[in-house]
């Protein structure tokens, strides 16, 4: 049936003026033909490969570059490959393979089209990173630092690692992580700022020498070509060998290596009093590993919890994945801390729907979801507290976390904790009937834990209309406990961090969430802001 399928897709190429040309390395079915035909129906000759399973977009290769096309072509890769679609932005629809390829050539040959008419000029700068070709450089540098950075450079098996830090001891806590180790004398390193959106000069790229790089960045930004220029004079009078320097853009940071090869640099005669312009230049692709883009990456225009100081109490099946859902939200980087408290051991019957698994157990819940948090993100600032929380001080927190589910401590919390720190509860009800979570805001006028409970007894603000079941399940030594599976307390975990993003970025509304889990049950409360009850012995003094 697939075979027929391509048969048909190539017959319709056909009809285009496309031949088949045979299978290529991958198994894709190869057409030539010509696309961005003029009004003499000249055009360039491409190839087309088709995907046989048609989950792919049909590839564009062009066959011929015109020899009038400039060095930088927007949307033409290295190889001639035509970028017409954006990756992920189409779904090609399986059962009607003729219709999707023969779209997919005409978008190919409109912006082809627009290519040979120099039009699409400004997507240059959108694509700018596809023209910035290097070996990996690991940035772990927050975004604001400029001038003098420290490189150190790691190796493999699979060889050289180069590493830029404002820190030496994080980053190489992160570098053991990865099983490098660090080797070399590192060569001096520089950031620059620069405002200009970078895009390739069309006249000569990729830049060789420190002559094309100067030349370039005068079209960009006069004053970052005057600094790179400072600094590999610099380089020059303190005869390095290699200095790295990197340029910040609002698009992207990329660098280059500079080599100072003065016995065979081949200088003009007209840079005869700069010896540097010869210098041959290595580009190098910069990608950020520093704690505040691996947490704002995937919320962009949002605040993290970078600079924050979190307390979580309780580190069990809720607390276990909070934890680790605030540790990928930034807690514990960039001068704020994450504190875990814990008096309890992770034991076997922990095991089925905790976070931690089985080369923690025995050891105390707080002090082996730090031990796992360093991992994921080694040099976050996080520290286990291994007593009850009736006894550790919980003051000096911009944000404290009860994800204990237990009851009686949610009061003596609310009572004893300064109602200038926030506080968030999330608990289960029930056998995973359903999951809640509060927010008691600084806001003297808002309910609190305590209020709930007092509503909840009258009947008001329940989870589900009529009363949550009471399961439990355990016998001997072992104890009662209550039966729900890991996911349920995933749910719990994500209803607290839900409200941990909104307090993050200044909103806290609504205060209570529910969510009903057991689908034969009626949702009673909606999501609201809880009032202070009248009944509440800490609200009402
Ligand atoms: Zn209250």
């Amino acid at each position: 049936m697939k075979r027929a399928r391509a048969s048909e897709v190539i017959e319709a190429l056909k009809e285009r003026g496309f031949h088949y040309s045979g299978k290529d390395a991958d198994g894709r079915f190869t057409l030539t033909g010509e696309l961005a035909r003029d009004a003499s129906e000249h055009g360039i000759r491409c190839e087309v490969a088709l995907d046989p399973d048609f989950f792919a977009i049909p590839r564009v290769r062009l066959l011929d570059i015109p020899k009038h096309f400039p060095a930088a072509v927007p949307h033409i890769g290295a190889y001639g490959d035509l970028c017409y679609l954006a990756p992920g932005s189409i779904v090609l629809d399986l059962f009607d393979p003729v219709g999707q390829t023969i779209a997919c050539l005409d978008q190919a040959d409109r912006v082809l089209c627009q290519i040979t008419k120099g039009e699409l000029v400004e997507d240059l700068v959108e694509e700018f990173f596809a023209y910035w070709n290097g070996p990996y450089c690991l940035f772990d540098v927050p975004r604001e630092t400029s001038g003098r950075q420290h490189c150190l450079i790691a190796e493999g098996d699979d060889g050289l690692h180069w590493f830029i830090t404002d820190s030496v001891g994080r980053t190489t806590k992160k570098i053991d992580l990865l099983g490098l180790k660090v080797t070399r004398s590192p060569p001096p390193t520089y950031r620059i700022k620069t405002t200009a959106m970078p895009r390739p000069n069309p006249r000569s790229w990729p830049p060789k020498t420190v002559n094309d790089i100067l030349e370039w960045q005068s079209q960009l930004d006069r004053s970052c070509r005057r600094k790179i220029h400072e600094r590999i004079q610099q380089g020059e009078r303190e005869k390095r060998i290699c200095i790295l320097i990197f340029i910040d853009s609002p698009l992207m940071t990329y660098g280059f290596a500079v080599i100072y090869d003065r016995s065979k640099a081949k200088v003009k005669l007209a840079d005869r009093r700069d010896t540097t312009f010869g210098l041959k230049v290595l580009l190098l692709t910069a990608m950020r590993i520093d704690d505040q883009y691996l947490a704002q990456r995937n919320i962009p225009g949002m605040q993290t919890l970078a600079g924050k100081r979190v307390g979580l109490i309780g580190c069990g099946t809720i607390g276990g994945y909070l934890a680790e859902m605030l540790c990928k939200a930034g807690a514990g980087t960039v001068g704020g801390k994450l504190t875990l408290v814990d008096f309890d051991k992770l034991l076997p019957q922990n095991l089925g729907r905790h976070r931690l698994g089985f080369s923690h157990l025995l050891k105390n819940k707080a002090v082996a979801m730090v031990d796992e948090l360093q991992r994921l993100a080694p040099g976050i600032e996080v520290e286990a507290i291994q007593t009850d929380a009736r006894q550790a001080v919980l003051n000096d927190f911009d944000l404290l976390i009860d994800a204990t589910g237990e009851e009686s401590l949610g009061h003596w919390l609310c009572d004893t904790t300064p109602r200038t720190v926030p506080m968030i509860s999330a608990w289960i009800e029930g056998p995973g009937t359903a999951v809640r979570a509060m927010i008691r805001t600084e806001d003297v006028s808002a309910g609190c834990y305590r209020c709930l409970w007092h509503g909840n007894r009258r009947g008001e603000l329940r989870s589900v209309v009529g009363d949550v079941p009471l399961v439990l399940a355990g016998h001997g030594c072992e104890g009662l406990y209550v039966p729900f599976p890991a996911s349920v307390s995933v749910q719990a975990a994500s209803l607290a961090m839900d409200l941990v993003l909104d307090w993050v970025n200044g909103k806290s509304s609504p205060t209570l969430r529910t969510r009903v889990l057991d689908t034969t049950r009626t949702a009673a409360a909606a999501d609201c802001d809880l009032q202070p009850d009248a009944e509440c012995p800490i609200c009402r003094s």
